[in-house]
This record gives C-alpha cells, sequence and structure tokens, in this order.
C-alpha cells in the first residue's frame, strides 16, 4: 500500500530481530541479508529443529515470549500454512513483522493480520525487488500493453528439495514460484490484471498441482498468458515478455535482466533480500506498513475457477 522512500541505516539503534523458519531461504538469503544490514541486529532464531549459532535459539515462537528475550521485529519464514498464528502471537506482542511470500495461507487470515491495529506488517514480494524490474516499470508506464506472456518452468527437485509441504494443500505447488512472476506482473503493469480461467495439473494424491496454465486480462483488453511447471530439467525458465506499441519488453533470470524493443538495459539493483530488509527497516521508522495482495489474489482466483487434471504420482 505505502510505499515510503528507502532510506538506508534509517535506525538510530538496530532493531533486535527474531528469525522464523529456518530452512532453505532462511539460510541462503535471509541470514546473509541481515548481517550486512547495520538497521538489524539477529538476537533469536525459531525453529522446531534447526538452529543458528550464535543467537538464543527457541522451537516455539511461545518460548521465546516466555523468555523475556527483548525482541523489536521477527522474519517468518516457515511455510504458509501455520504462518497466521505465528504472526498474529508476534503482533500480539507489539512486534513488527515481515512475511516471506506468499504472506499466508488464506487471503482472509492475511487480511485480518492487516486489519488488526498494530505495528508494521510487510507482506514481502522478494521478485519485485529484481534489478530490471523498476526499469519495466518506467517503461510500461508510457507505453500501451497488447499482449504478455510468461514462462516460469523450474526443476522442483532442485530448488525445493525434500518440500513435501509444498505439494500439500496451502503449500501452493507450483505457484509457490509462480506467484513471484505474478508479483512482477501485477507491480509493471500500470493497471489491473484479473484471472480469467486456468488449468491445473495436480499429480495423484498429491494437494497442490505441479503445473498450471492461466489466462488472465490487463486493464479488459491485452491478453496475458502463464505457464508455470516445476518439472522443468535442463535449462530453467523465469522469463516475462510484455508486447506493447512500443516494442517488445523482456524479463529474464526473474527480472534480473531486461531487454527492451531489443536493446538490454543497464539496470543495477542492491540484491532482492538486502532491498526488503531496507524497506522492512523503513516501514518500521515510518509506522507504516505494506500488505499488497494483488499477486495473492490471482492465485486464489487459479484454484477457485481452476479446472483440474491429475498426473502421474510424483516423488522427490
Ligand atoms: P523450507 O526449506 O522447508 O524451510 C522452512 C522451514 O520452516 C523448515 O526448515 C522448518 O524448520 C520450518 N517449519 C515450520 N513449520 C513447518 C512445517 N509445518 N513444515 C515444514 N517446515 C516447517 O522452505 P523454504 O524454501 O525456506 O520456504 C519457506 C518460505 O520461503 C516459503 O513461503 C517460500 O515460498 C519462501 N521462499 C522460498 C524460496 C526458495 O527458493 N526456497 C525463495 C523465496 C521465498 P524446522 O523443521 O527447524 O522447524
Amino acid at each position: 500500500m505505502n510505499r515510503p522512500i528507502r532510506p538506508s541505516h534509517v535506525h538510530p539503534a538496530p532493531i533486535r530481530l527474531a528469525l522464523v523458519g529456518i530452512g532453505k531461504i532462511a539460510r541462503d538469503q535471509h541470514l546473509p541479508a541481515i548481517a550486512a544490514n547495520p538497521d538489524f541486529a539477529l538476537v533469536a532464531a525459531v525453529s522446531r529443529n534447526a538452529v543458528i549459532d550464535g543467537v538464543a535459539n527457541f522451537r516455539e515462537l511461545d518460548a521465546l515470549i516466555a523468555s523475556g528475550l527483548e525482541i523489536d521485529a521477527v522474519s517468518l519464514c516457515t511455510p504458509p500454512v501455520g504462518r497466521h498464528r505465528i504472526a498474529a502471537a508476534a503482533r500480539a506482542q507489539g512486534w513488527h513483522v515481515m512475511l516471506e511470500k506468499p504472506p499466508g495461507a488464506t487471503l482472509g487470515e492475511v487480511r485480518a493480520l492487516a486489519a488488526a491495529p498494530g505495528p508494521t506488517l510487510f507482506a514481502s514480494w522478494h521478485s519485485r525487488e529484481a534489478a530490471g524490474v523498476p526499469a519495466a516499470k518506467a517503461f510500461l508506464a508510457e507505453t500501451r500493453v497488447t499482449a504478455a506472456h510468461i514462462s516460469w518452468r523450474e526443476d522442483i527437485r532442485q530448488w525445493h528439495p525434500g518440500q513435501e509441504w509444498i505439494l500439500e494443500a496451502g503449500g501452493l505447488g507450483v505457484f509457490d514460484p509462480g506467484i513471484n512472476a505474478l508479483s512482477i506482473l501485477t507491480e509493471i503493469l500500470p493497471g489491473r490484471v484479473r484471472l480469467e480461467s486456468a488449468i491445473l495439473d495436480f499429480p495423484k494424491g498429491r494437494g497442490a498441482p505441479i503445473a498450471a496454465s492461466l489466462a488472465l486480462v490487463h486493464d479488459e483488453a491485452a491478453r496475458i498468458t502463464a505457464e508455470f511447471d516445476f518439472r522443468q530439467e535442463g535449462p530453467q525458465s523465469w522469463d516475462i515478455t510484455v508486447e506493447t506499441d512500443a516494442g517488445p519488453l523482456m524479463l529474464h533470470d526473474g527480472g534480473e535482466r531486461v531487454t527492451i524493443a531489443g536493446a538490454a538495459q543497464d539496470v543495477d539493483g542492491i540484491g532482492e533480500y538486502p532491498a526488503l530488509y531496507r524497506q522492512f527497516a523503513s516501514l518500521i521508522a515510518a509506522n507504516l506498513s505494506d500488505c499488497d495482495l494483488a499477486p495473492f489474489e490471482l492465485v486464489a482466483d487459479a484454484f477457485l475457477v481452476g479446472q483440474r487434471t491429475e498426473s502421474p504420482p510424483f516423488t522427490f
């Protein structure tokens, strides 16, 4: 909603942070981004099994609360199912909350969190921080969009090894990465995007789709198609093409590279997760929240109207 300017190092004293759900993304991205940001001091980790050296470790948020350790903010990296309970308990303590994407398991639970008065709530969309996104948005603001296509194909075994939760109900399946594409799309297109239809491919016995095809429309005029597939072996693709009256815009590598009318643009970013923590610090300093649900609404609509097909059983 409110997107304040992003000064770095906005806090006189570091924000005392607890990281919750120590898995792949917490270790790959959150820990380095927090360590590099002087606005934050990581003081605790909450995870049922994992621990982080050098900070206080707890198995449950309730144990952190009971410890009396002084905390200002939490960043939640658990799977989406169950995240609402943790977020609500943290907000009840007066702690600022940053949510990994997707911001929860249901629209209703995230709306309930956002509606309750309290400290900063930041529903993060890391792909919106990819280096090419601002240039794409600026170009599209000045052009007429005529069509768009998303191809988001990755190998679930490579990027989500052993994450059984992702193919359970509420785990979003291929929409776990696919929602990243939708977060970029809804950021760069100047008008409204809505879903028209979807085909969802559920492996036999699984509660979430492993592939999906979407038909969407922008401003009731431009057709958008999207192909999400978790079974991609070989070259992976995280690409968005937008056709405009000023030539095509292409985003590659999840938005890190951008080409406009055939010319590669010179773009630079500080990195997706460093940008997210910078944004979290500025939201806290300005006493603001940022909880845009547009990408999540498109996914929810795909589950509402999507035709379901069944493919053979899938094992990791
Ligand atoms: P992950 O590797 O499975 O890590 C999640 C951690 O949360 C687990 O290691 C687990 O640690 C804890 N947890 C708590 N309750 C759990 C439950 N009921 N089931 C499974 N784990 C539970 O997953 P991840 O890839 O880090 O993804 C976490 C979130 O980050 C997701 O929302 C995902 O969309 C987002 N994300 C992931 C990536 C990526 O590339 N993987 C990229 C961007 C965003 P304990 O067992 O110690 O509790």
